[in-house]
C-alpha cells in the first residue's frame, strides 16, 4: 500500500476507535465497554487542560500520521523517505514493520513523553493494512515464517489477501471495502445501542 492508501485506511481506523468510543460512552452499551472507558482514558486522552490539553491532542494527532507512514522508511521511494529524506536501507517490510518498533514507542510514549505513544499506535495501523496484503506481515521479524521475495518479506503461511501493492488499482478497493465495512459495523452498533438492545 502507498502512502496516501495508508493515510486513508489509518484515517478510517481511527475514527472506528472514536465512533465507538464516543457510542460506548454516550449509550453504556455494552457495560464492558462502557467500563472500559476511564481506562481507555487514561491511556489514549494526554492530560491537562486547556491550550495544554488542544496542543497535546495535536501532537498525537501528528504523530499517529508520522507513525502510520513510518514502516515504509525502509523504502527508497516511500512518502516517508520523502518527507525525512531518510531511509533505512533494510529489507522491506522487515525489522521496521515488526512489533519491536511498536513496542519501543509505546514504552517511549509511557516513560518519556505522552504523545510518542500515538507513533506507535499508527505503525499498528500500517501494519494492520499491509497485512490484508498478499505478502502479509511478520510481526515479530525475524522471528517466524518468512521468506525473502525480490528483498521484501513475504509472510509464509499466510492465507489473507485483500489486496497486492503490485496492483494499486485493488489497494483502493480495500480501502472503499474498509469504509463501506466501517460505516456499516459503526451504524449497526450504534443502532443497537441506543434502541435498548446489546
Ligand atoms: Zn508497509
Amino acid at each position: 500500500m502507498n502512502g496516501r492508501g495508508h493515510l486513508f485506511s489509518g484515517t478510517v481506523l481511527a475514527a472506528d476507535a472514536l465512533a465507538v468510543s464516543g457510542i460506548a460512552a454516550v449509550s453504556g452499551k455494552p457495560g464492558f465497554l462502557a467500563g472500559a472507558l476511564p481506562e481507555a482514558k487514561a491511556v489514549f486522552i494526554p492530560a491537562g487542560d486547556g491550550a495544554a490539553f488542544v496542543l497535546s491532542c495535536a501532537a498525537c494527532a501528528a504523530l499517529y500520521y508520522f507513525g502510520v507512514l513510518l514502516p515504509d522508511i525502509d523504502r527508497p521511494n516511500a512518502t516517508v523517505t520523502k518527507l525525512t529524506h531518510f531511509h533505512l536501507p533494510l529489507c522491506h517490510r522487515g525489522f521496521t514493520h515488526s512489533l519491536w518498533f511498536v513496542f519501543v514507542f509505546l514504552a517511549l510514549g509511557m516513560f518519556l513523553w505522552f504523545p510518542l505513544r500515538y507513533v506507535g499506535i499508527g505503525m499498528l495501523a500500517h501494519d494492520l493494512a499491509d497485512w490484508g496484503s498478499t505478502a502479509g506481515w511478520v510481526p515479530f521479524y525475524p522471528l517466524g515464517r518468512w521468506r525473502k521475495y525480490q528483498d521484501c518479506v513475504m509472510a509464509r503461511g499466510h492465507w489473507v489477501s485483500f489486496y497486492s501493492s503490485q496492483a494499486p488499482g485493488s489497494e483502493t478497493v480495500v480501502n472503499v471495502f474498509l469504509t463501506v465495512l466501517s460505516l456499516a459495523c459503526v451504524g449497526v452498533y450504534a443502532w443497537i445501542a441506543f434502541t435498548g438492545g446489546g
